[in-house]
């Protein structure tokens, strides 16, 4: 199971931007993750956080993840599990459940889209 990159349990070495030519594919993404040591609490919500103080927190993680290498990585990473809470890759949970239902009415139209014999063998 991946660990979250946001955990204060992975080990406490600040991130390294590394362009990704020079990575090390066989090291997991989230090795490489900024936020590894999320000391501002910036990523998750802490209970009964208000409305505007809950923006003002998504915007800071989301300004860390514009900075982050592994950004796409993380982002599917949060979209495949997927992860219901927190942001991951600069999406907020309810971006994230946007972009899933999108994939969701995409695959649905390719599907129709690369099936038109089964409409001609119902008709015929
Ligand atoms: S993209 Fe954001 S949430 Fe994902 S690892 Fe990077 S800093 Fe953390």
């Amino acid at each position: 199971m991946l660990q979250s990159p946001h955990s204060s349990q992975v080990a406490a070495v600040p991130a390294q931007r590394v362009p990704a030519r020079d990575r090390d594919q066989d090291a997991p993404w989230h090795t490489e993750a900024v936020c590894r040591r999320d000391e501002a609490g910036l990523f998750f919500a802490p209970s009964k956080e208000p409305t505007a103080a809950r923006l003002s927190r998504e915007e800071a993680a989301k300004r860390v993840c514009g900075g982050c290498p592994v950004m796409v990585e993380c982002r599917e990473h949060a979209l495949l599990q997927p992860e219901p809470y927190g942001v991951w890759g600069g999406l907020t949970a309810a971006e994230r459940r946007v972009v899933l239902a999108r994939r969701r009415r995409r695959d649905v139209e390719l599907k129709k889209a690369t099936r038109p014999a089964d409409h001609i063998a119902a008709a015929g």
